[in-house]
């Protein structure tokens, strides 16, 4: 089967967490899998965990299903770079420490290089390994320590501006966790979460099931 060559983001996001779920089967010694059990795992169809190895050109068999360390490598061919991409967290507050801590080891394949802050308390400082550094020094340290995604976790009124920044510091991705949405250039991917948006949906549905009928 031919590999597509651009998935969709969505596409992306369950491979995602194909991956993490076959790496914990792959941990529990199980070595095959089937789409129903994946299906099963992440509260999904089978069809759509079918279409989706479908469309990295991935085939199991009938009688065993997915080979699960093959399945794994493929995902990470696709996700992952060769080298591995350097990350940035800009703002070390509250959230940005929690981003900083959570994601440190967690992916050999992202690098969390530099943080960036402009309280001189927290510059110049090291947190969990990672260096702080002034925003001033943001284009040299981008440059220096190839940072290709940078996270933003500064308050909502400072978020327009940095992101200006780090686009015309040659970025090419932003996670943007400020509930303040930004524009960038076609060039460079984005993605926004917001922590509201998400307990109101959860919000909206909770009452849902309230209604009567
Ligand atoms: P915080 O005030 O604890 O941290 C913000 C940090 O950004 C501070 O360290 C501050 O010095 C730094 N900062 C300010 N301006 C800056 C600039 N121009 N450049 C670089 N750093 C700068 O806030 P927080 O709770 O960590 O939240 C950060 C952002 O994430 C906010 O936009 C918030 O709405 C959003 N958010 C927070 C949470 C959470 O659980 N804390 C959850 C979702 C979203």
């Amino acid at each position: 089967m031919k590999r597509n060559n651009k998935l969709p983001g969505k596409t992306i996001e369950r491979l995602s967490q194909y991956r993490r779920s076959l790496l914990l089967c792959l941990a529990q010694e199980k070595t095959h899998i089937f789409s129903h059990e994946i299906a099963a795992l992440l509260h999904i169809t089978p069809v759509q965990v079918r279409r989706d190895i479908m469309l990295i050109g991935y085939t199991g068999t009938l009688r065993q299903g997915y080979d699960i360390r093959e399945l794994i490598d493929l995902i990470g061919e696709i996700i992952d770079s060769q080298d591995g991409l350097n990350v940035a967290v800009i703002g070390l507050g509250n959230l940005g420490r929690a981003i900083l801590t959570y994601l440190s080891g967690k992916r050999t394949k992202l690098r969390i290089a530099a943080a960036f802050d402009i309280n001189p308390e927290k510059v110049d400082k090291v947190y969990g390994g990672v260096p702080c550094y002034p925003l001033d020094r943001l284009q040299e340290i981008l440059e220096k320590e190839e940072v290709s995604i940078g996270i933003l976790t500064v308050p909502a009124t400072e978020t327009a501006g940095v992101a200006n920044t780090l686009v015309n510091c040659g970025i090419k991705g932003i996670l943007n966790y400020t509930p303040k949405p930004i524009n960038v250039p076609p060039h460079v991917y984005l993605q926004e979460y917001d922590m509201i948006t998400s307990l109101e949906k959860v919000a909206y549905f909770v009452k849902r099931n309230q209604q009567p009928g």
